[in-house]
């Protein structure tokens, strides 16, 4: 086996990117406007389609140049005193702190639920009890949405902010009729995806406003108020979404539906028969469960098996390699066992996020995987049941 015969490797993942001649009536749209960036007719027309889709006014979203930086000038724009205390899981992608920190602010590490893998309002309100927390920052893992309502109450009793880390979960995670606010990604790998790309959408007034100051800079453009325009209004920073981006994501939202339908028919039979060789063999192999948080995962951007104990997965793993399957521990080490944000942070009692680091393994997920990628994972998941781990 040697791996630069790279085409006999079932890939982990593979984007699902318009073509280029899926693009060239935008990209021509674009040139003949000689408007390339800075909130173009294209991005308008971008956050238009988003504002119809989520059923807000278009004022109340904006878009950015990815989650990360979304996520950063949504902290910045809630005016939280320096050194804020900010609760998030501890399983999570390493942007949901980085974020935080460049901020300004200390993440607190908390744990998530071992069902939904969320960070939900029960374990958020146990932590706020135990320790000083200034805002929250729940992540919707792998795009499982979190239930909108129960976070609004949760904002509602505690005084709270809490802002929903939904860079997964394009087309999942919806405000459901809530108060909320949300920061989806469009990155290549994502549900919705434009290359690089964000989306900040919010129910609280002027945020998405202050959102898209201070990705321009933090320039006043607003002739409106008591500030000349051109002059700074905040210190902002470049977070815009360029015309070329807003073309791929256009384009992308055209065969949304279709995309996550297939996605979602893919997953749901992978889960199903991974599942069933998992559960002949008596080794209790599960999966992310919606169960509690109540909405659907409608649009999976990967599989994750979550194995019965470490030994079972480095034997699902060894059996992957051997048979040239690509997989992936996602979102491992968990944040705390990172050494260059360990010193960042504050960690709470993490036992379920330290067992899921333990347990979980993704495995090859991605549109158009042939019926030959599918049945080599299936025989080698055959092939880890078989005999004693
Ligand atoms: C992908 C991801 C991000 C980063 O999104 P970018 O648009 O690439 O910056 C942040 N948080 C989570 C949970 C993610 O999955």
């Amino acid at each position: 086996m040697s791996m630069d015969d790279s085409t006999d490797w079932v890939p982990l993942l593979v984007p699902d990117m318009p073509s280029p001649q899926t693009l060239l009536p935008w990209l021509e749209r674009m040139h003949s406007a000689r408007h390339y960036s800075n909130f173009g007719p294209l991005v308008r027309e971008l956050e238009s389609e988003f504002a119809r889709r989520f059923t807000m006014p278009v004022d109340s979203l904006t878009t950015v140049s990815n989650a990360t930086l979304g996520l950063e000038l949504v902290l910045q724009a809630l005016e939280l005193a320096p050194k804020s205390r900010v609760l998030l899981p501890a399983f999570t992608f390493v942007a949901t702190a980085t974020a935080v920190i460049r901020a300004g602010h200390v993440p607190v590490l908390a744990d998530v639920d071992p069902e939904s893998w969320l960070l939900t309002p029960d374990i958020a309100r146990a932590a706020s009890a135990d320790t000083r927390v200034d805002a929250v920052l729940p992540v919707a893992t792998f795009g499982m949405p979190h239930d909108m309502q129960a976070w609004q109450r949760f904002e509602e009793s505690t005084g709270l902010p809490v802002v929903i880390d939904a860079a997964a979960a394009y087309g999942s995670q919806w405000l459901q009729k809530a108060q909320g606010t949300l920061v989806f990604s469009l990155h290549t790998t994502k549900s919705l995806p434009a290359g690089e790309g964000g989306l900040v959408i919010s129910t609280r007034p002027g945020l998405a406003a202050r959102v898209r100051q201070m990705s321009n800079f933090g320039i006043n453009l607003d002739p409106a108020v008591d500030l000349p325009i051109g002059t700074l209004a905040s210190i902002g920073s470049n977070a815009k979404m360029s015309e070329y981006h807003a073309a791929i994501g256009l384009a992308s939202l055209q065969v949304w539906e279709a995309h996550a339908q297939q996605r979602r028919l893919l997953h749901e039979q992978l889960v199903r028969e991974v599942g069933r060789i998992g559960q002949h063999a008596g080794l209790g192999m599960t999966f992310q469960s919606s169960s509690s948080c109540g909405a659907p995962l409608i649009a999976p951007a990967l599989l994750c098996a979550r194995l019965p104990h470490e030994p079972a997965r480095m034997k699902l793993e060894r059996v992957c390699r051997d048979r040239q399957i690509t997989t992936r521990r996602w979102y491992q080490p968990l944040l705390q066992d990172m050494p260059a944000l360990r010193p960042h942070c504050e960690v709470l009692p993490t036992p379920e996020a330290e067992d899921l680091s333990h347990t979980l393994l993704g495995l090859p997920f991605f549109l158009n995987m042939t019926g030959e990628h599918r049945l080599r994972v299936l025989d080698a998941v055959a092939e880890w049941a078989k005999g004693s781990i």
